[in-house]
């Protein structure tokens, strides 16, 4: 098994302050491990106090939750992969249910911001994920390989390295309803089938994380899934024990 990823998305929560108070506390349970990564997605003006919050642990790494797919220009409001680099991120979120379906972001915006991280040099974790009724009228798959597919649209094979995927399927998001160990292996595994049609070689290079109403009572059971390479969490990240905990899993 490679070595478990553990993403962090903060969503929008924990102001500065709040930031640096947490790192206290998780910093004070979690010394530092060659066995396994850390990952925090702060919000973006959460984003400094918790780089430095973190100078001494240059194990842990950052990412955002966003970008914009251009370099730089008139977009208010927006931040560039370029600016994320340099600020310090070495990850994004690309995809996320949440900017797909409250922001209207479409698979091919997910596409064209992908190809942005790459070519700054951030690696990219896409996610994709089926909503509830697409789980019921049996599309999972067809809806994941299809977001999959156009995410990777412009991914060459030398770019495979700077690539994860998040498998979140929407109705498990913030909503205490988990996919089951054998869902989540279901998907990883279609998705890692999918990968490997797209990219030839290095697919298997590429981890894939489960995501949706990930706790410290279920951590250990969805990570011990087949292709199961990590967890993207959202709530149950914010409590800095909690999420340590986690972690050490
Ligand atoms: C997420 O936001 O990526 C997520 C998985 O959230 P939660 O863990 O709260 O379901």
């Amino acid at each position: 098994m490679r070595q478990p990823i553990f993403a962090a998305n903060w969503k929008m929560n924990h102001a500065p302050a709040d930031a640096a108070v947490f790192m206290r506390t998780f910093l004070a349970h979690f010394g530092k491990r060659q066995d396994r990564s850390v990952i925090f997605f702060p919000p973006a003006l959460t984003f400094g106090a918790v780089v430095g919050a973190l100078k001494d642990r240059p194990d842990i790494l950052l990412g955002v939750q966003n970008i914009h797919w251009e370099d730089k220009g008139a977009f208010t409001g927006e931040n560039s992969a370029s600016i994320a680099r340099a600020s310090g991120a070495k990850y994004v979120l690309v995809g996320h249910s949440e900017r797909r379906h409250v922001f209207g972001e479409t698979d091919e915006q997910v596409a064209k911001k992908v190809a942005s991280a790459t070519r700054a040099g951030l690696t990219a974790i896409v996610c994709v994920g089926e909503t509830g009724a697409q789980r019921e009228a049996g599309e999972t798959t067809q809806v994941v390989l299809s977001q999959l597919r156009a995410a990777f649209a412009h991914v060459t094979n030398a770019e495979a390295g700077n690539v994860m995927v998040a498998y979140e399927p929407v109705w498990a998001i913030g909503t205490g309803k988990t996919a089951t160990p054998l869902d989540a292996s279901t998907a990883h595994i279609a998705l890692r089938a999918e990968l490997g049609r797209i990219l030839d070689s290095g697919s298997l290079a590429v981890p894939i994380l489960y995501g949706g109403s990930v706790n410290r009572g279920n951590a250990a059971e969805l990570l011990g899934a087949p292709d199961v390479d990590g967890l993207l969490v959202g709530g149950a990240s914010l409590d800095a024990e909690g999420w340590a905990s986690i972690v050490l899993t």
